[in-house]
């Protein structure tokens, strides 16, 4: 059943399942002609980024066939007056990136502010590569310019979506379709169901 919040479903369990598989197949593909083709280059570091991207790097990385390893960064973004967009970081890699091929995994880029601050940290790295696949863009909300090298699907209208990892005050990640967002239950900040 289809949670109230929810006005409309955007993007089907299907819709999602086909364009995944693409898109892990068109990434295989990228890296078998470059960097995948060097037998002493180590495997490609997947960095998903939590916790939206949860259930998008899960199957994203299974429709994938190249050689991978799995690392995670969690931040939190500040929308106070003082830092409009200031990142946090709350968990940083567990490991050095220096000289490998990494894939940022993201759930949306709408701003663009997090993904810029990311990309910043990890350029200083110094990885021998760095691409981002994001399930969603936002390009119309867009308020720094960031480079988006994959693109699950594009959101032209204004919506808030929730669901396959998206959430709404912490739910509905587990929804396994993409939905929009009542207007009603944007403007109010309550709770669904208080
Ligand atoms: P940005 O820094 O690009 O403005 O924001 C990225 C973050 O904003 C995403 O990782 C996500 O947490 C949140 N976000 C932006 N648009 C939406 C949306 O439509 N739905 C949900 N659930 N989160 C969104």
């Amino acid at each position: 059943m289809v949670p109230e919040i929810i006005e409309r479903v955007v993007f089907s369990t299907e819709d999602i399942a086909k364009r995944v598989g693409e898109l892990g197949e068109q990434i295989s593909q990228d890296y078998l002609d470059g960097a995948g083709r060097d037998p002493h280059r180590r495997p490609l570091l997947v960095v998903g980024l939590l916790k939206g991207a949860l259930p998008f790097m899960a199957d994203l990385t299974r429709r994938m066939h190249v050689p991978m390893e799995y690392d995670f960064m969690a931040v939190s973004s500040y929308q106070g007056r003082t830092s409009p967009g200031e990142v946090r970081i709350l968990k940083d890699l567990d490991s050095p990136v220096g000289s490998r091929d990494l894939l940022i995994v993201e759930d949306i880029v709408d701003t663009g502010h997090t993904l810029e601050h990311i990309l910043r940290r990890l350029r200083a790295r110094e990885p021998a590569s760095l691409k981002v696949c994001t399930l969603l863009d936002k390009p119309a909300r867009r308020q720094v310019d960031v480079p988006v090298d994959y693109v699950g699907f594009t959101l032209e209208e204004n919506l808030f979506v929730v669901g396959y990892g998206l959430d709404y005050a912490e739910l509905y990640r587990n929804l396994p379709y993409i939905g929009a967002v009542k207007p009603e239950y944007i403007l109010n900040h309550d709770r669904p169901g208080d």
